[in-house]
């Protein structure tokens, strides 16, 4: 099969699914991932003769694709914020909308002594990495309960080399114990939000995400509780939290905050205009 070939079988076996357009951009991007031909390269080598071993990883990959496992967890990596980080089965993929919480969290810091961070509920890693980067002198607590989250975490840290941040393997219900009262200068999470109702409508794809990355309990709440119960104290006073919330979870998010005892709390859109994160500041 020529590259031409290959490249309008997949076009045409994912358009069955999700329609043409959608079909091309994806068919480019499982070309480039997989095989490393940006739209160019391909267009130069049309005739060029895929390998047997490329034809192979190809059909695997687009019937993957049609049962609708993510693109990411086929190519295996996703880019946030201008960062490559390594994804699959077990780990959330990164979402757009995080850049929000990273945004927010850092013009909530500026003009302040930061230097102890924790990012609560790490996943594949991109808040925790992201903002050691852009604050080389910060320290980054990345705590992550779940195994294969955790072995993610640790990869993209070093693909990154992200020095500055420590993975700890920890329940946020539970390790919130080691860490002392008053000593840290700020915490960041997008926890598992989704409520039990809502989880059971998801769209295909997203249930081949780890239901433990997405699930917040009846109410979708639960880490939200946690976190203003227990994580609140490990706040020095003037610290500061940012959570990444659900689009109808910003007045309970916020109350929940206030009645902890922060101060000082916004509510930031999304691209989308829809309410993501809730900043505050601990009196
Ligand atoms: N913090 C990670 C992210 O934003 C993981 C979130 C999660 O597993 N709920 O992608």
């Amino acid at each position: 099969m020529t590259i031409r070939e290959a490249y309008s079988m997949t076009v045409k076996r994912l358009s069955a699914k999700d329609g043409d357009h959608a079909a091309r951009s994806e068919a480019r991007c499982l070309f480039e991932e997989l095989f490393g031909l940006t739209r160019l390269k391909m267009y130069e080598q049309a005739s060029r003769e895929l390998s047997e071993e490329d034809e192979k990883k190809l059909l695997d990959a687009v019937e993957k694709r049609i049962q609708g496992v993510p693109l990411q967890y086929i190519t295996g990596s996703w880019s946030f914020m201008g960062r490559n980080y390594l994804v699959g089965e077990g780990v959330l993929i990164p979402r757009d909308d995080t850049e929000t919480a990273v945004v927010t969290f850092l013009e909530r810091i500026k003009g302040r002594n930061v230097s102890r961070i924790a990012d609560l509920c790490s996943g594949s890693g991109i808040i925790a990495i992201t903002l050691a980067a852009r604050l080389p002198l910060c320290s980054v607590t990345a705590i992550e309960k779940e195994e294969a989250a955790f072995a993610y975490l640790e990869k993209n840290i070093s693909l990154n080399g992200a020095e500055n941040v420590v993975p700890v393997r920890g329940d946020i219900f539970v390790c919130h114990k080691d860490i002392e009262d008053g000593s840290l200068d700020a915490i960041v999470s997008n926890p598992p939000y989704i409520s039990t109702a809502e989880l059971a409508e998801l769209q295909t794809e997203v249930r081949f995400e780890p239901e433990t990355a997405l699930d917040g309990g009846e109410d979708g709440l639960d880490f939200y509780r946690c976190i203003a119960g227990k994580w609140l104290a490990k706040l020095k006073n003037g610290g500061i939290i940012v959570l990444e919330a659900g689009e109808s979870q910003a007045e309970a998010v916020s109350s929940l905050l206030k009645s902890n005892g922060v101060d000082d709390i916004r509510v930031t859109k999304d691209i989308q205009g829809l309410d993501r994160v809730i900043s505050g500041t601990k009196k």
